[in-house]
């Protein structure tokens, strides 16, 4: 069976999104851990989260990919920026624990002119003081397209990062289809080529979870805009065949795609189930 799901807010607490997640013919599910504009977070409600896993468990979800907000900058050159973003990580991962079993994804950040080589060694340091050898998540990367000055747009640059993080058995990488054309891998005419290099750099071992996006822009663009499925320069035959990959196909899938309302996200689930053999 095809894991897939999309974003889902996360205003009406745990049990809600995965009632949310259900009414779209979903199995799994991304949401933000807090505001992705804002700092705040909710007081813990244990009995909610409890419930949220009771139905993942009865309804037989797959891992849920909690997101970091994508304000957070690990490698910041600013001291108050990466302590902002290590307070942030430590206590997501803190409240995940209640959570256990599920996915953490984080955008490794952007270097703002210190180079690449001083971004990777702060994603690195700031890794090494956050993850604890007792949490109960797997903590992702996330594959960028090179926006700016962001670090992880090949996958050098990941597998760098994990060489200097200790404790990297925590640890494993979420490919974004979107930000990955956009960085100039061709998963339209090469994917295999281009599991091929993920896996001679990084190990497909580490590849937990697949962000599913159109693009709005052509390969190599280095833009990161999503488009729906379908309406992008990727195209519905492209990403369904990403769905069905060998190497792919039991991965968590989870729609980061632009829609007004619900009916865009089931539509989605909807079509790239039926493409899914
Ligand atoms: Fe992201
Ligand atoms: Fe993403
Ligand atoms: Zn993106």
């Amino acid at each position: 069976m095809l894991h897939i799901g999309s974003h889902i807010s996360s205003a009406g607490g745990f049990e809600a999104m995965g009632r949310h997640a259900l009414l779209l013919h979903a199995d799994t599910f991304g949401f933000f851990t807090r505001n992705p504009r804002g700092s705040r977070v909710k007081a813990l409600d244990l009995e909610d989260m409890g419930r949220l896993q009771k139905l993942a468990r009865e309804r037989h979800f797959a891992q849920l990919v909690a997101h970091a907000p994508y304000t957070l900058n690990p490698c910041g050159a600013k001291d108050q920026v990466r302590e902002f973003a290590k307070m942030a990580m430590e206590e997501d991962l803190r409240r995940l624990d209640y959570l256990p079993g599920n996915y953490y994804n984080f955008h490794p950040g952007s270097h703002v002119g210190q180079g690449v080589e001083a971004g990777i060694q702060k994603i690195a340091d700031l890794l090494n003081q956050v993850l604890r050898e007792d949490q109960q998540t797997t903590v992702l990367l996330e594959t960028m397209a090179g926006k700016g000055s962001e670090v992880g747009k090949t996958f050098e640059e990941l597998r760098e990062i994990l060489d200097r993080v200790h404790g990297n058995h925590l640890m494993g990488v979420c490919l974004d289809t979107c930000h990955v054309w956009d960085a100039g891998y061709d998963i339209v005419n090469h994917l295999d080529q281009v599991l091929d290099a993920f896996d001679r750099t990084i190990g497909l071992a580490r590849l937990r979870a697949i962000h599913l996006n159109d693009s709005k822009n052509p390969m190599g663009s280095g833009k990161d805009r999503h488009a729906p499925i379908g309406e992008g320069y990727i195209g519905f035959e492209a990403l369904s065949r990403v769905t069905r990959h060998p190497a792919l196909r039991d991965l968590p899938f989870v729609l980061e795609t632009p829609h007004q309302e619900d009916q865009g996200w089931a539509e989605e689930i909807r079509r790239l189930r039926e493409a899914w053999h």
